[in-house]
């Protein structure tokens, strides 16, 4: 029997390279975000046509808990209870504390922290009946350690981090497993913008801002691939992973050991 899972904000980059490479694994898929509709259909068909799996389509908002409960009970009526759970829609806003805007701060904790709240109280009663879940939290190194001018995203990735550990031991004896992958800067539209946002932050260029900032921070120089996180999170789903549960997983070239 093919599992269900959900990956958050997977109309692309970290979250559609999750998506895919759950479909790959044998799993039916739900995939969530916002973008232009052809190319999200287009997203859609070639998942369920490469992987032979079913693959959804949700628009929920997830800043809106009626939208995520509403997701929850189309999933359920369509694909029965869910099976794997991702917690990946994210977004960014690069300011100095004092000028950054109120309502990019409420934008952020709800999204990348409140978000994994409802989509979680939704999931774990029908983990629980099954005795089956995993769920796996996309953090950040961000959740670890801090930079200047993120203060909204590092304390929702903080954030996070706490909410898998508190929540990794209340599924721990029901065959539960709650995770969190903690990536270094991975090249995806978030970080593109983010060079942007950051040059002008500090008013360097954006070559120095890659060189100076973004990979000034990972010792091996590199961005981290979109499929290092897949190849993770599908790892997190199998047996061998049992008794992973509540830790924050690093993929960021050895940033947060420094
Ligand atoms: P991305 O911008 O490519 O993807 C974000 C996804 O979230 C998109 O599918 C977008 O449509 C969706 N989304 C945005 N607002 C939404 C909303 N209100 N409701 C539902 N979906 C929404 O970014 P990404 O880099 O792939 O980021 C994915 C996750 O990975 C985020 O949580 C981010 O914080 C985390 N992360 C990214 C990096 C990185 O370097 N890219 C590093 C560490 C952690």
């Amino acid at each position: 029997m093919p599992r269900t899972a959900i990956v958050t904000g997977s109309t692309s980059g970290i979250g559609e390279g999750i998506a895919r490479a759950l479909a790959a694994a044998g799993n039916n898929v739900v995939i969530n975000g916002f973008g232009e509709p052809a190319a999200i259909e287009k997203l859609r068909a070639s998942i369920a046509a490469e992987h032979h799996v079913t693959c959804l389509y949700s628009s929920a908002d997830m800043t809106k808990p009626d939208q995520i409960e509403a997701m929850f009970s189309t999933v359920k009526e369509k694909l029965g209870p869910v099976d794997i759970l991702v917690n990946n829609a994210g977004v960014q806003h690069v300011s100095p504390v004092e000028d950054f805007p109120v309502a990019k701060w409420d934008l952020i904790i709800a999204l990348n922290l409140s978000s994994a709240f409802h989509t979680t109280r939704l999931a774990f009663p029908g983990m629980k009946a099954k005795k089956w879940g995993r769920i796996i939290n996309i953090a950040s190194a961000h959740a670890l350690v801090a930079s200047p001018f993120k203060s909204a995203y590092v304390a929702a990735k903080h954030g996070i981090l706490g909410f898998t550990k508190s929540t990794a031991l209340e599924g721990a004896q029901h065959g539960i497993r709650v995770n969190a992958i903690c990536p270094g800067y991975v090249r995806t539209g978030l970080v593109e913008n983010q060079i942007a946002d950051t040059a002008r932050a500090r008013g360097i260029s954006e070559e120095a801002v890659i060189r100076d900032v973004l990979l000034a921070a990972q010792p091996t120089k590199e961005f981290v691939k979109v499929s290092d996180i897949a190849a993770m999170a599908v790892f997190l789903t199998t047996e061998a992973a049992n008794q992973i549960n509540g830790a924050a997983l690093s993929i960021d070239g050895g940033w947060v050991a420094q």
